[in-house]
């Protein structure tokens, strides 16, 4: 029946008995078929977006953001509580930024983190309690780091030794105090179902383990910079709760050191909790992450015979990724004959520019037909971007009726997170507006890039 298992499909893709089916974990709640077959999201129907705002078209369902948003930090704080502490939630902004999504989130009771200057700039510009703000960054320059202070940024989490005394000059100049974090590397590295531990992890964040306790005293030294506590953040898209069990452990040796020196009233285990991007990925509910996360510290801590901190998270994709949908039209179709069977190749109107994941992680995504359901049966497709690459794949392999024709709408779920943040004008193809939907009525929230804004900066045109 299905021509397609000759087909080069990987293992963890099953041919479904129905290509228009819609895995519910991959997709905002709101998401469905209306009575004629078309894709709605967030009460609109996929053709009606495509009408008012073209596409390509990354839609982003406002109730979904605020719905994980709330949960997230309704499970830490739950968990929290049953251990006799607190929990702070971070939305970590490098996801997906914008003034509305801060708005968002701060409304839901979340904090944001920002990484760099222009991020901080974006969070007060939506008018955030800059007392809510952390600062990231493995290279805050001198300037970023004077901003931070001076506009009151809750918490910087000061990466390096040098960072101490960039800092220590800034407060020192300013008569601030500053509340700070150390951001430690654990050496532990979790990516998906999987954790490396280590003694010593080769990357850029964070200062080694063997290394902080020197680091904590000299900050302690520094009359303007109170210190908080550690922070470590092992990595993204992780399932489970034992690379966290693990990171903590050892974490918490160090946090126990340091007691002996004064006070350590909070402990950061940073985000990466992982999504569904596929009918492969099944992630855990965050009830039970939550759960899981906080009973290892307090377990950790009630070992070592301290109290338990205060416990700050970090979650961006959680909160944002499958809230988002980008909205395709199919232009072309080819099929490439292989040795050990076909491949259709459908190519849409963006690609790398608006979704770089797949070219620069190999990430896999998945798709639907959005204008209609097909009446074909289930074929492999390959769905490719319109950029002079060809690693500019937007999704890898999926099954797709095979009745879809140029014309047709595609979806691609899964988008909300570090698509727009990565996204370019590789090509000179203008970056996709971003418009929220919500109960049948949608609003742009960052405009679509025209041909005149590629042109504005080129220098060579007299205007
Ligand atoms: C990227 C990052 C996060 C968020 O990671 P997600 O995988 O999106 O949850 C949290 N904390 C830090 C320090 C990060 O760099």
């Amino acid at each position: 029946m299905h021509s397609a298992v000759t087909s080069p499909a990987p293992d963890w893709l099953v041919v479904p008995d129905d290509a228009n089916d819609l895995v519910p974990a991959v997709w905002p709640a709101s998401v469905a078929r209306t009575s004629e077959g078309e894709l709605s999201i967030g009460g609109i129907a996929a053709g009606a977006l495509v009408r008012e705002y073209g596409t390509p078209l990354q839609v982003l369902d406002e109730g979904e953001v605020r719905r994980r948003a709330a949960a997230t930090r309704s499970a830490f704080d739950a968990a929290a509580e049953e251990h006799g502490t607190t929990a702070r939630v971070y939305y970590a902004g490098k996801a997906l930024l914008n003034t509305t999504i801060v708005r968002w989130v701060m409304d839901e009771g979340l904090n944001v983190d920002v990484c760099t200057g222009g991020e901080l700039e974006v969070a007060l510009a939506a008018g955030a309690d800059a007392g809510r703000l952390g600062f990231h960054g493995n290279n805050k320059s001198t300037a970023e780091l004077e901003r931070a202070v001076e506009v009151g940024v809750g918490t910087i989490i000061i990466d390096s030794a040098l960072e101490i005394e960039r800092l220590a000059a800034i407060v020192s100049r300013t008569g601030t105090m500053q509340r700070v974090m150390l951001r430690v590397n654990s050496g532990v590295h979790a990516e998906t179902h999987d954790f490396l531990a280590t003694a010593h992890e080769d990357q850029k964040f964070g200062t080694p383990l063997d290394a902080a306790a020197a680091l904590v005293a000299r900050i302690r030294e520094i009359e303007g910079l109170a210190f908080a506590g550690l922070h470590c953040h092992i990595g993204s898209q992780i399932f489970g709760v034992a690379g966290f069990r693990e990171s903590a452990g050892r974490v918490l040796d160090l946090h126990e050191q340091l007691l002996a020196g004064g006070d350590v009233p909070q402990l950061n285990l940073g985000g990466g909790f992982g999504i569904a991007y596929t009918r492969a990925d099944t992630p855990e509910a965050i009830e039970t992450l939550a759960q899981g996360i906080v009973a290892a510290v307090a377990e950790g801590c009630a070992a070592r015979g301290i109290r338990i901190p205060a416990l700050s998270f970090e979650p961006g994709r959680a909160i944002v990724g499958n809230a988002g949908v980008t909205l395709y039209e199919v232009g072309t179709i080819k099929d490439v004959a292989l040795e050990n069977g076909s491949r259709r190749y459908m190519s849409v109107d963006g690609g790398m520019s608006d979704n770089a994941r797949p070219a620069l992680y190999g990430a896999q995504f998945s798709a639907r037909l959005a204008s209609r359901e097909g009446a074909g049966e289930p074929v492999l497709v390959r769905v490719v971007g319109k950029h002079c690459e060809s690693g500019d794949i937007v999704v890898d392999h999926e099954y797709l009726p095979d009745d879809v024709v140029p014309g047709d709408l595609l979806a691609v779920p899964a988008t909300g997170a570090y698509c727009a943040p990565l996204s370019s004008n590789y090509n000179h193809v203008p970056r996709p507006p971003i418009v929220a939907v919500h109960d049948g009525a949608s609003r742009v929230i960052v405009r679509g890039e025209t041909i005149a804004d590629l042109l504005g900066r080129d220098a060579g045109i007299e205007r």
